[in-house]
């Protein structure tokens, strides 16, 4: 059975860092809409301008564009044998939609519960690869990439105060009631992010495992 898992919690709740750990153990893709956003800004393109000027001021981008590029990803071949999805669905018709793409296939639903001081702090000082989007070690003096080598810089949403505080209103406002509409499944479960991220990584493992019946392929 394929593994499909949607990780849920504010900005600098370790969602990413997290994708990337579940994703390299099981052997599926990361799906981050914001790495596709922010490439798609590098690029350029009509929606990547578009998509950086919301993204620099900490507004979401439109429920129908941001379902249209899922449905996109989701339907390549590398996607087949499951996903984890960081950063969607952010609003409950993004979540509605994604009901309707999986049908009835089982979703594994990851909150990370992080207290609102913890998440400015960490938005201020988070530092990111421009080459690969990988999140360096938090406190790192590094200035380059460990996987690529890329220069790490820090994201244009975390550099400014009011967009950081935005970040979390908007949150607060579209995507916490996210944890209503998935909290009655049996597959849904909260984390505490706020402990060290391998303790972090090593619940969701075992939670995932108690959930679903697939054996995992590699652990890390
Ligand atoms: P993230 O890297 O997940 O923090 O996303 C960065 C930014 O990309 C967000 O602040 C939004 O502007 C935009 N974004 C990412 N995912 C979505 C989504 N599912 N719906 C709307 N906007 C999104």
């Amino acid at each position: 059975m394929a593994l499909k898992v949607v990780m849920l919690g504010p900005p600098a709740s370790g969602k990413g860092t997290q994708a990337v750990r579940l994703a390299k153990a099981r052997g599926i893709p990361k799906i981050s809409t914001g790495d596709i956003l922010r490439e798609a800004a590098q690029s350029g393109s009509e929606l990547g301008l578009r998509a950086k000027a919301l993204m620099d001021r900490g507004e979401l981008l439109g429920d129908a564009e941001m379902i249209g590029i899922v449905k996109e990803r989701l339907a390549r071949p590398d996607a087949a044998d499951g996903y984890i999805l960081d950063g969607f669905p952010r609003t409950v018709r993004q979540a509605e939609e994604l009901d309707r793409m999986l049908e009835r296939e089982p979703l594994v639903i990851v909150d990370l519960a992080v207290p609102d001081g913890e998440l400015l702090a960490r938005m201020q000082t988070r530092r990111v690869c421009g080459s690969c989007s990988t999140i360096a070690e938090p406190g790192s003096s590094k200035e380059s990439c460990e996987r690529c080598g890329g220069t790490l810089t820090t994201r244009a949403d975390d550099s400014d105060e009011l967009v950081r505080q935005h970040r979390l209103e908007v949150y607060a406002r579209e995507s916490r009631p996210l944890l209503d509409y998935y909290r009655g499944r049996p597959t849904f479960f909260s984390v505490n992010g706020a402990q060290a991220p391998d303790q972090v990584a090593k619940e969701l493992a075992t939670k995932i495992d108690q959930m679903v019946t697939v054996a995992p392929r590699k652990r890390t």
